[in-house]
């Protein structure tokens, strides 16, 4: 059954974690003031789902239960889920500036994939299991933590090496009834007001790592987790209305021999399916990823517009502020228009469901990346100084100065200086407070850090396809009719050509 969002957050009470924010114990985290707006804004697409305008994008039909679930739960199998689940992204976090759900989305596609491919592979059961998990998980329209990135130790080194076998998270016990797992996921948003966590590798394991290949699903209090947290957005914060309504915590989840039962279990050392299971929900992820993205471009649009309004100038009339605008909307609907052509050039899986295309997905990921700094950039210039400059909300309400900021700040005549300070309050909470550095940071290494991206879109990409398109030109003589000679090895003729002999004169060892 769909729940509002006072059902999650009522919800939060059946669990009793282990959790700690701040260097303390909290002891009833729906309760937990600084943990407020990151349970905020999951709540938003609980109450979106049940909005009349919102429900085609919000809910989807699960076609092996032929339940209603909620789209941030629901196993994509057309272009057009890809497509909707993408607007859902981007509704929610333009509402929330990142509704942290559409991780348990992209989760559940990757492991619905992976467990198909596992089977075909090894003759285990564990899709039949996860369909099981999914269905209750839906039923029960629960909120799904992402634990994958482990803490990893020294980058230079495989799982199995470090020093620390518990900065990835492994199997230190198989047993007749489950598993028992050991280690640490570093980044967990949303940790401490989730239902479960979905534990996943984070990267690609060799077999001698087949311990590190695990993937299962946790509940919050299960015996053995902790989860150590910072608050959610900057709670209680006068300056930062919106980042004091919705925000968003992330914590590291340490997981001391935790027992699982084989239920719960979907992936235990079979290393290449969690090369698979990784990169899977990495493409899933990111397809997201551009549509949270965008969702927090709108609100980044919408201020510069209202900011500009504000000053009293004229976006039709003054080019400089119009193309600081146009650039900002060039940027963002840039990078949302890589997640529509993945979306529409979605890619069908065995297990029944569909893929965003990776080169999309991939790309349009890779942008925000980087540009997300470019956004920020704009919705400055176009803002002014005084989004860092103006004095603290305190004096809107000090009788000894109110009167004349108001009279000295306000911009256009007929918009009052409260609007304009508002906007201005806006417009730093998202750019230029600690929450602007955390849209950057998330932006930047949320989903994979750009490297990761740029080598899934050269595996991904056709190369050769365009190779055999221009060869087929040069071969049919269109650009030096009929006069090339190849330089590619085996190309230039069936037989190919000799390679020449090395010469034959001794090669000195050193050079001295
Ligand atoms: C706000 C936020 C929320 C997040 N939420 C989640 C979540 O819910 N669940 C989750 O699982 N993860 C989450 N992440 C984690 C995210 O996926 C990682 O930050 C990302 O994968 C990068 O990993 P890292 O932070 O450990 O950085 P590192 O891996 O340390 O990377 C730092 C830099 O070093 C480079 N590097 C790393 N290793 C190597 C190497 N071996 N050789 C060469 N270069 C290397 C990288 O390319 C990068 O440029 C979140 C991140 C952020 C910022």
């Amino acid at each position: 059954m769909l729940m509002s969002g006072a059902d999650y957050r009522d919800s939060l009470r059946r669990y009793n974690p282990r959790v700690f924010v701040d260097g303390r114990r909290v002891e009833s985290v729906a309760d937990e003031p600084s943990l407020a707006p990151g349970i905020a804004a999951v709540a938003v697409t609980y109450d979106f789902a049940l909005m009349p305008e919102h429900v085609q994008v919000m809910t989807a039909r699960q076609s092996t239960s032929g339940a209603t679930v909620n789209r941030m739960l629901h196993i994509n199998e057309t272009s057009t889920d890809l497509l909707y689940k993408l607007e859902a992204v981007r509704l929610v976090c333009r509402e929330s500036g990142c509704a942290q759900r559409y991780l348990s989305h992209d989760a559940l596609n990757g492991i619905f994939q992976a467990t198909k491919r596992t089977d075909d592979a090894h003759g285990t059961d564990y899709h039949q299991r996860f369909l099981t998990y999914l269905h209750r998980v839906q039923d029960e329209d629960l909120t799904l933590g992402v634990a994958m990135t482990d803490a990893k130790g020294d980058r230079s080194r495989r799982p199995g090496a470090q020093d620390n076998p518990d900065v990835y998270v492994h199997i230190t016990e198989r047993r007749a009834d489950g598993i028992v797992i050991r280690g640490t996921k570093a980044i967990v948003t949303g940790a401490p007001y989730m239902h479960e966590f979905l534990v996943m590798p984070c990267r690609t394991m060799t077999p001698e790592d087949a311990d590190f290949a695990v993937c299962c699903a946790v509940p919050i209090d299960a015996e053995g987790v902790t989860i150590v947290a910072r608050p959610a957005g900057r709670p209680g914060e006068a300056a930062a209305k919106f980042s004091a309504k919705y925000g968003q915590s992330t914590g590291v989840v340490i997981f001391d021999d935790v027992f699982v039962p084989w239920d719960s279990v979907f992936l235990a050392g079979e290393v290449e399916e969690g090369g698979f299971l990784t990169t899977s929900y990495a493409t899933h992820h990111r397809h997201s990823c551009i549509g949270a993205r965008a969702g927090f471009g709108d609100l980044l649009i919408g201020a510069g517009a209202m900011m500009i309004e504000a000053n009293g100038l004229d976006i039709g009339r003054h080019g400089h502020i119009r193309d600081a605008m146009v650039e900002l909307i060039k940027i963002v609907e840039g990078f949302f228009a890589c997640g529509v052509a993945a979306s529409v050039y979605g890619l069908k899986d065995p297990a029944g469901s569909i893929m965003p295309d990776a080169v999309f997905s991939n790309i349009g990921k890779l942008l925000l990346a980087t540009q997300i700094y470019d956004m920020h950039r704009l919705a400055h210039y176009v803002s002014g100084g005084l989004v860092v400059a103006l004095p603290g909300p305190e004096e809107d309400h000090n009788p000894e100065t109110q009167a004349s900021l108001a009279a000295v700040l306000a911009g256009r005549p007929d918009i009052p200086a409260s609007q304009r300070l508002e906007v201005a309050r806006l417009v730093e909470d998202l750019t230029a407070s600690s929450q602007g550095g955390w849209y950057s940071m998330i932006s930047l290494h949320g989903g994979g850090s750009p490297e990761a991206m740029k080598r899934e879109i050269w595996r991904n990409y056709p190369v050769q396809d365009k190779v055999e398109v221009v060869e087929r030109l040069l071969d049919r003589g269109v650009l030096d009719e009929g006069q090339r000679v190849s330089k590619q090895p085996g190309r230039c003729c069936v037989t190919g050509c000799d390679v020449p002999a090395p010469p034959s004169a001794p090669v000195p060892d050193t050079m001295e």
